[in-house]
């Protein structure tokens, strides 16, 4: 790199000039904005940001960050609470002014720009009477969660978001715009289904629109402590009852916001009627929940109403882990027990969450844990843990409660990864069932084999053809040979 690092700014923003491209430093108006993150633990205070208005900036800005030996980040909606989409002193590649949807109503295909958030496909299918698998909260974004996998209401009879893509859109580590579908480059689309946040920056998602002409019965029920038991009854018929229409993510939490004490809560789906909805949740409904707004809403609303408990700012952590069913209620009330005591014990824990998102698996578990990257396929479901805290100062010890009890959850269901981040002592090569870990809820250091299992040698050649010089792994995660890049 030559001269002071804003020449060498200013040197890309010449070179990016006039195609509505927006170049940040640390002194211009909007960056303190561009750097914040879903959770405030993950800003960090990149040496530029690169707004980019479209795929040839995007590859002008990569081969310049590669010319001149700058590491750099992608970042999509933000939310990840890895951290992998922020960077100190280095580039962001920052798609937030990518948010354009085109929907082909004949072909009931969706066209979706690498920056959009979930809002955003929603609302605009639903012009077109089309939905496709999005993510339960409507503002994450469909980068990120599309690359990793991507679970919604509509996985049970849909499958995963990476099951309705029907092609991407990306600029390679080398610069080159192509497709990748299962006809053009189908190595890498194979790649991208899983583990796409490593092979390039996705800059256009083409996604399967579904037929969705029916508002569905949904929202959020909140029950005092004491009816927890009698709600994981309910759940454990679940396996059975549910036709692949249904779905309930239950769990527990101090103080949800707007609430102000603790309880157990569950946020149900059924793509029908609001008698047939009833009907299914009728057992649940009966607990005589302390609240209650499910109602007949359109498809498009579903993803909005979880936005409340997941607000912008302070320090996350988003951890998975995995749970089958049936689970034992006396279980599940000492995780709250483990649960409650932490929160208690800390200042500014009361709005975290624990949630057993019970999306049917069936429908999912048709494809292969081999027939895309993504490996977490198998007969059980994710459980989460959305942790909120303020002191900078509790980060470690928040991330090792999170590591510590997703691993208890997950007892019986394939391969946590240890409390250490190292690998899981099970051996995932083998694994036919499933890592048992989305690896979109996976932190920074979790190893390659406890997310994508066996499919790790695939990935690992695939990234000697695509990104020999590991650009786009900032980790080790995937790096077939050292990494390349200073971090
Ligand atoms: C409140 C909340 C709710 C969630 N709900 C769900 C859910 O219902 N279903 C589900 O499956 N997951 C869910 N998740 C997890 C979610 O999938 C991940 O947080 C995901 O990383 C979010 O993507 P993003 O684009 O917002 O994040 P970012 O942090 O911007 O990106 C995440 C990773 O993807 C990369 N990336 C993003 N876009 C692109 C792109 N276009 N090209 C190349 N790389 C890219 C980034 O570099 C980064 O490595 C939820 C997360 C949160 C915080």
């Amino acid at each position: 790199m030559v001269g002071t690092v804003s020449d060498v700014y200013e040197t890309l923003r010449q070179q990016l000039r006039g195609s509505g491209v927006e170049v940040l430093i640390p002194d211009s108006e909007g960056y303190e904005a561009s750097i914040k993150r879903w959770s405030d633990h993950c800003e960090k205070r990149a040496a530029c940001v690169v707004r980019v208005s479209g795929p040839q900036d995007v590859s002008r800005t990569l081969q310049f960050a590669k010319a001149n030996g700058i590491p750099f980040v992608v970042r999509g909606g933000g939310h990840s609470t890895s951290g992998s989409a922020s960077i100190e002193d280095g580039l962001v590649i920052d798609l937030s002014k990518l948010r354009k949807v085109t929907v082909d109503p004949e072909a009931r295909t969706i066209r979706a720009e690498g920056g959009t958030n979930w809002e955003d496909v929603d609302v605009e299918a639903a012009k077109y009477g089309l939905a496709t698998v999005g993510g339960t909260v409507n503002h994450t974004g469909v980068g990120g969660l599309t690359l990793g996998g991507g679970y919604g209401y509509l996985s049970g009879k849909y499958g995963l978001t990476i099951d309705n893509l029907l092609g991407v859109e990306i600029v390679l580590p080398s610069g080159e715009f192509v497709t990748a579908s299962r006809t053009q480059h189908a190595d890498l689309f194979w790649a991208i289904r899983g583990a796409g946040q490593h092979f390039g920056v996705t800059t256009c998602f083409i996604l399967q629109g579904h037929p969705q002409p029916n508002p569905v019965y949904s929202g959020l029920l909140l029950f005092t402590p004491d009816k927890l038991s009698q709600v994981v009854d309910f759940v454990n018929k679940f396996d059975t009852a549910n036709d692949g229409n249904q779905a309930i993510a239950w769990g527990f939490s101090d103080a949800p916001p707007p609430v102000s004490g603790p309880v157990v809560l569950a946020h149900i789906f059924h793509n029908g009627t609001q008698e047939e909805g009833e009907a299914f949740f009728a057992d649940l409904l009966a607990l005589e929940p302390i609240a209650n707004d499910a109602a007949s809403i359109p498809y498009e609303r579903v993803n909005s109403q979880l936005n409340d408990t997941a607000k912008w700012g302070g320090r996350k952590v988003f951890g998975g882990g995995a749970f089958k069913l049936p689970i034992d209620a006396g279980f599940v009330a000492a995780l709250r027990g483990e649960f409650m005591d932490f929160v208690a014990a800390h200042d500014g824990m009361r709005e975290s969450l624990m949630l057993f998102e019970t999306i049917p698996w069936q429908k999912i578990a048709e494809v292969g844990n081999a027939d895309t990257a993504f490996s977490n396929r198998g007969e059980y479901y994710n459980v989460a843990t959305v942790l909120k805290w303020h002191d900078p100062k509790l980060d470690d010890e928040v991330l090792a409660f999170s590591r510590g009890l997703l691993k208890k959850a997950s007892a019986g269901v394939a391969v946590p990864p240890n409390t250490d981040g190292s690998a899981a002592s099970k051996d995932v090569h083998q694994s036919q069932e499933g890592v048992g870990l989305y690896g979109n809820y996976a932190e920074a250091d979790v190893p390659a084999e406890a997310i994508y299992g066996g499919n790790v040698k695939r990935l690992q050649e695939l990234k000697s053809k695509y990104d020999p010089d590991n650009l786009f792994d900032r980790g080790t995660r995937l790096a077939a040979r050292p990494v390349n890049v200073v971090n």
